[in-house]
């Protein structure tokens, strides 16, 4: 078995489907329950970052760092106010990084090699969530390359299931090239108003394409888990009585099935 973190990477190259906020609210809810845990933010958006109150003057160490091989993932991780979550924020620079490192042999292996460099017992993370860019670029090829398993926001709007087969491509690619365990975590639906026709024909449609990768859990839309990131805190921090931090913890506990039976298999 696999020692140190599980790692999870947070991948869709739509932006706005829900990553940031399913990386920020599955690791605070897995914090919750006694994990260790660190968010990697690979996004030069830095919403991950924002969204867990780190300002930007604040940002002296960030995820370039760690690709450019400067720092360690432990001297670039720093704690945020939810216990047991630390964060690698991401400054502007990561938008140079690609340029930067594009002729190096081990480009796509920089995190991989810098996750794997940090034993378990250095930082004592449990586990790691990635949170991608909206880009099926060398960032996220770098996170797909360093994790177990991805896992996927699909927003239940009428092109859900459009670049869906582009990114499983994707993740077959890389698995047959250098990281053969990699597996899909599960797809979950995200911004989810029943009211809505459309969302439901969605939700179906999905589930008949992908079947048990779609987690049960349904994220709602809800208006609490989009005011939070203005707050600096994630949903479960900011509202946990909402429907929409309700149904994060719910997801958490279903990732945390599936991990326990990737890791015995
Ligand atoms: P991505 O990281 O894929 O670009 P985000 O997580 O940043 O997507 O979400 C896009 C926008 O939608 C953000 O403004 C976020 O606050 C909002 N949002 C995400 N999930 C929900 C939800 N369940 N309910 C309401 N708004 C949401
Ligand atoms: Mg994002």
């Amino acid at each position: 078995m696999k020692q140190g973190p599980r790692i999870i990477t947070v991948a869709n190259q739509k932006g706005g489907v829900g990553k940031t906020t399913t990386a920020i609210n599955l690791a605070t809810a897995l914090a919750a329950i006694g994990e260790r845990v660190l968010i990697v933010d690979l996004d030069p958006q830095g919403n991950a970052s924002t969204g867990l109150g780190i300002d930007k003057q604040d940002r002296k160490v960030s995820s370039y760092d760690v690709l450019t091989g400067e720092l360690t993932i432990g001297e670039a991780a720093i704690a945020t106010a939810v216990p047991g979550l630390s964060i690698v924020p991401s400054t502007l620079d990561l938008l140079g990084v690609e340029m930067e490192i594009a002729s190096a042999p081990d480009r796509v292996l920089r995190l991989r090699n810098a996750l794997s460099r940090n034993t378990a017992e250095e930082t004592g993370f449990s586990y790691v969530l990635i949170d991608c860019p909206p880009s099926l670029n060398l960032l996220t090829l770098n996170s797909m390359a360093a994790a177990d398993s991805v896992l996927v926001p699909l927003q239940c709007e009428f092109f859900a299931l459009e670049g869906l087969s582009q990114l499983l491509e994707t993740v077959e690619q890389v698995r047959r090239s250098i990281n053969p365990s990699l597996t899909i975590q599960g797809i979950v639906l995200t911004m989810f108003d029943r009211r809505n026709n459309l969302a439901n024909q969605v939700v179906e449609d999905v589930r008949a394409h992908m079947g048990e990768k779609v987690y049960e859990t349904i994220i709602p839309r809800n208006v609490r888990v989009s005011e939070a990131p203005s707050h600096g805190k994630p949903a479960i921090l900011y509202d946990l009585a909402c429907a929409g931090s309700q149904a994060y913890l719910q997801l958490a506990s279903e990732v945390i099935r599936r991990e326990r039976r990737l890791q015995a298999a």
